[in-house]
This record gives structure tokens, C-alpha cells and sequence, in this order.
């Protein structure tokens, strides 16, 4: 008989955890996995998603094309009944399934963690999937279009101000690399020159990237600045309201732009389930992934790994937990697949235990800053090891193929500027012409 496996989120833990059961227990699986987007996505490609050195397209892991033996659902996981061994999906597609299993992996992820800042939810934007990826893209480059055409200098100032909230490497990257692509687009643009553009980040610690450690913080930090763009440290966002963004500093800027990176928390839907959570809100794990009780015993039939899980970091040592990271995710969820493969067979699980290896993080076409294994680089070869070390982790040759491509035709024909601003309003030219 196979044992029913369902796998909730199809990102890097869903994804690799599949994989590896699809490898160790052929034959006495049958795998579903549940994801609201029918890929996964390589979170550490957005920022040159946004920054158009590669195709959005490429960034993104299709799951059936991946896991094809598997049943993909394409839906929101809506609620997790563990005592029942049943978790309920609202479809895409209008339907409510309750779908069962005899084991369940629970690979939700995280999502932006969000303050009741006035003015942010109406105005803000996030950073954490494709699509947002595409659309501050198409906002950058439109603004700077609608700046290009207006005389008037407080609206050309206001839509060529752009703010981001939280200097973690995602946010550091995300803002470079805006910020380099914004730079580049302005060689179309002979009304604008580079002091028009304003891009400010607001950082509430005393330095920016805290992944890798002070010293690369500080050198980020003075190359950022050595560019023009502003970073506010020990700062908070006070208020959004109608695009005036202020600051607990005093600062004042009007911008239509604020995006937001200011770190991740664990998805709300294990909140709501039966499952045990720790004091942040993570599902409680043990370090063989399985998910444990608050005596620390084993809950039967329950894995979980990844952003949404807490899982006690072995090589640190002293209680403390994983970071929210690609890197742990992708080598928790191939312990994940191991250990449920072999739990299946009647052997003992083994545990996690990894040893960071370090960051890297791109700052721009021919820019980055790396820490890897005590090794500290700077400029072009950082950026060298981020672009090599990336390739090298995106799943699949299919992706790995594309993405090389991508990188390769740049370097001779320029990465694309064009704004794709009108994808968000497809229907327009249609209507406009039944209209008239
Ligand atoms: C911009 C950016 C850059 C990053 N760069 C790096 C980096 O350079 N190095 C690094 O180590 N880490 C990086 N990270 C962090 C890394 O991407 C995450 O730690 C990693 O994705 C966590 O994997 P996961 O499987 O736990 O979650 P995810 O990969 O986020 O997967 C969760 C999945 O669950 C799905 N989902 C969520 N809610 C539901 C629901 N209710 N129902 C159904 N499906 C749902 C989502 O669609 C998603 O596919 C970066 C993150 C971002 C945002």
C-alpha cells in the first residue's frame, strides 16, 4: 500500500522535499502537492528579475514540468485538521477541497511582516514573488517615462523618489539593483539626469545587511552612498499616507514608490491549525524535521522545514533557531525527503545540521559584496560568485540554461529597459476602441 504524502507549498522546501521522495521511495508514495502559483519561485534571482538581467519567466520552477508523476493542486491552503489528517484548499477555480493524507509536509513559507504603519498597506509594495518583481519594474521604468514628459519639478521629484523600507540582504539587493537599472534607463531619457532620481532606504538597526557581518555592512553602506542614494539607519517608517513618507528622524519625502522588505514571518495558516507553533508563530520542529509537541514529543504523520518552521540550528548550538534562508530550506527539505523515506521503511530518521557557508548578495550589474566561508569579497568578483553560485542552485538545466542565456545576451545587447506598464491593464486599447 502507498502512503499518502501531502505536501503543503511548492516553494524550495515543497519542491526539493518532493524530489527526494519522488528518488527514495518510488512506488510507495503517492505525492500531492498544494501551492497557490504552479511554480516555485528563486527568490534570490527577483532583484535581477526587477532589474531586467533575466527574464521574469526564468526565475520561476514550473512544478508540473518538475514533478511530473506527482499531483499538483493549484490553490490556497486555507486550513490544516492534522488530528483528522486533512487539510482543506480553496481552488483557483472556485472549488473547496478537503484533501487527506497520511502524512503531511508543511512547507508554507513565510510572508512580509508587515507593521500597522499609517498609509502602508494602501500604499506599500512587496518584494517576495514574481509578480511583484515584474511590477516594480514596470513602475520604475513608467515613472521615469511620466517624469521624462512633465515640466513640473515637484511631480517629476515625487514619481522619481523611491522608497524602501528594511536593509536585510533581500531589501539591500532589491534596492541596488533598482537603482542600477533606473540609472541605465536614464541614458533614453535625455530630460532626466541621474540627480533626479532619489532612492532612499529606511533602516530601523544601526547597519544594513546584519547576514554578513559589520564589515561588509559598512563597505555596502559607503558604496551605496557613493552612488547618491540615501540610507537612514536607526530610522523608522511613521507614516504613508497619500505618498508623504515620514520618518522618525524628522525626514519627509513625497514618493509614489515604497516598497517594502522589512523582513518575513511565518505563514498566518498555521496559526490556525492544530499544529503545535513556537513563540513566533513557526510550526514546532525537531531537528529530523519532524514536527514535535511542547514536551518535545514526536507528532505522528507531521514533517515540516523551511521559513515556516522552527528548527533548532545544531551547529550554532545554545537553543538557537535556523534563519529564515534558501540555503537551510533547500538542505532541510532534502533531510526532509531522506527522513520520510526512511520512516516509511522503518528506519530512524537523522538530524539537521548545517553550518552557514555564507551570503552573497548583488548590488548591481558588475557589483556585489560576498562572505563565504570567512572569505570576504567586494565588487566584481563578488558579483562573479553570486551570478556562479546562483546558477549552480536554481533547479533544474531547463532554468539553469535559461538563465545563462539570458546573462549572456546582455552582454551584448544591453538588458531590456522597455516598461511593460500597460500588462496591468490588458483590456484597455480594446475597450477604448469599443468605446468609441
Ligand atoms: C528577494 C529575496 C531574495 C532572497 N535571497 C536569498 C539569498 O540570496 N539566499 C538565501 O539563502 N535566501 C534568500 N532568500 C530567502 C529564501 O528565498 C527563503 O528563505 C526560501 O524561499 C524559504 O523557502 P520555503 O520553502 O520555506 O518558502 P517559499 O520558497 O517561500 O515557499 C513557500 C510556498 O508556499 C506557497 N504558499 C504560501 N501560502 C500558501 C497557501 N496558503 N496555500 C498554498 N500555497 C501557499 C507559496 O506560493 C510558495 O510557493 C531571499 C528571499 C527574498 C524574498
Amino acid at each position: 500500500m502507498t502512503t499518502r504524502v501531502l505536501i503543503l507549498g511548492g516553494g524550495y522546501v515543497g519542491l526539493y522535499t518532493a524530489l527526494t521522495l519522488q528518488r527514495k521511495a518510488r512506488g510507495k508514495v503517492d505525492i500531492t502537492v498544494v501551492d497557490r502559483r504552479p511554480y516555485m519561485t528563486y527568490q534570490p534571482f527577483l532583484p535581477e528579475a526587477a532589474a531586467g538581467s533575466i527574464e521574469a519567466r526564468h526565475v520561476v520552477v514550473p512544478l508540473r514540468r518538475e514533478l511530473s508523476g506527482a499531483r499538483i493542486v493549484q490553490g490556497k491552503v486555507s486550513q490544516i485538521a492534522h488530528a483528522e489528517r486533512r487539510a482543506r484548499v480553496e481552488t483557483d477555480f472556485g472549488d473547496t477541497l478537503d484533501l487527506e493524507y497520511d502524512e503531511v509536509v508543511v512547507a508554507l513559507g513565510s510572508v512580509p511582516r508587515t507593521l500597522p504603519i499609517p498609509g502602508l498597506a494602501e500604499n506599500g509594495i512587496g518584494f517576495k514573488w514574481v509578480e511583484e518583481a515584474i511590477n516594480l519594474r514596470n513602475i520604475v521604468l513608467g515613472r521615469i517615462a511620466r517624469a521624462a514628459s512633465t515640466e513640473d519639478a515637484r511631480t517629476r521629484q515625487r514619481l522619481l523618489t523611491f522608497v524602501f523600507v528594511g536593509g536585510g540582504f533581500a531589501g539591500i539587493e532589491a534596492f541596488a539593483e533598482t537603482e542600477d537599472m533606473a540609472r541605465a534607463a536614464l541614458r533614453y531619457y535625455p530630460e532626466l539626469s541621474p540627480s533626479d532620481l532619489h532612492f532612499v532606504m529606511v533602516e530601523m538597526a544601526p547597519g544594513i545587511l546584519p547576514e554578513m557581518g559589520p564589515e561588509m555592512g559598512e563597505y555596502t553602506l559607503k558604496e551605496l552612498r557613493r552612488r547618491g542614494m540615501v540610507v537612514h539607519l536607526e530610522t523608522r517608517l511613521e507614516s504613508a499616507v497619500d505618498g508623504v513618507i515620514e520618518l522618525s528622524n524628522g525626514e519627509t519625502y513625497e514618493a509614489d514608490t515604497l516598497v517594502w522588505t522589512a523582513g518575513v514571518k511565518p505563514n498566518p495558516v498555521i496559526g490556525s491549525s492544530d499544529l503545535p507553533t513556537g513563540p513566533k508563530g513557526h510550526v514546532n520542529a525537531l531537528p529530523t524535521l519532524q514536527v514535535a509537541d511542547e514536551d518535545g514529543a514526536v507528532v505522528d504523520g507531521a514533517w515540516a522545514a523551511g521559513d515556516c518552521a522552527q528548527v533548532p540550528d545544531l551547529a550554532k548550538g545554545d537553543g538557537a533557531w535556523c534563519a529564515p534562508s534558501a540555503q537551510h530550506a533547500v538542505r532541510q527539505a532534502r533531510l526532509l525527503g531522506a527522513n520520510l523515506a526512511a520512516h516509511i521503511d522503518g528506519r530512524a530518521p537523522k538530524e539537521y545540521r548545517h553550518k552557514n557557508l555564507g551570503t552573497v548578495a548583488s548590488l548591481g550589474l558588475h557589483k556585489g559584496v560576498a562572505q563565504v566561508m570567512g572569505v570576504k569579497l567586494r565588487g566584481w568578483p563578488a558579483w562573479f560568485m553570486h551570478r556562479t553560485y546562483h546558477m549552480a542552485q536554481i533547479p533544474s538545466f531547463n532554468r539553469k540554461s535559461r538563465v545563462v542565456l539570458d546573462w549572456t545576451a546582455a552582454l551584448f545587447f544591453r538588458r531590456d529597459l522597455v516598461s511593460m506598464g500597460r500588462l496591468h491593464e490588458p483590456r484597455r486599447a480594446f475597450k477604448e476602441a469599443a468605446d468609441s
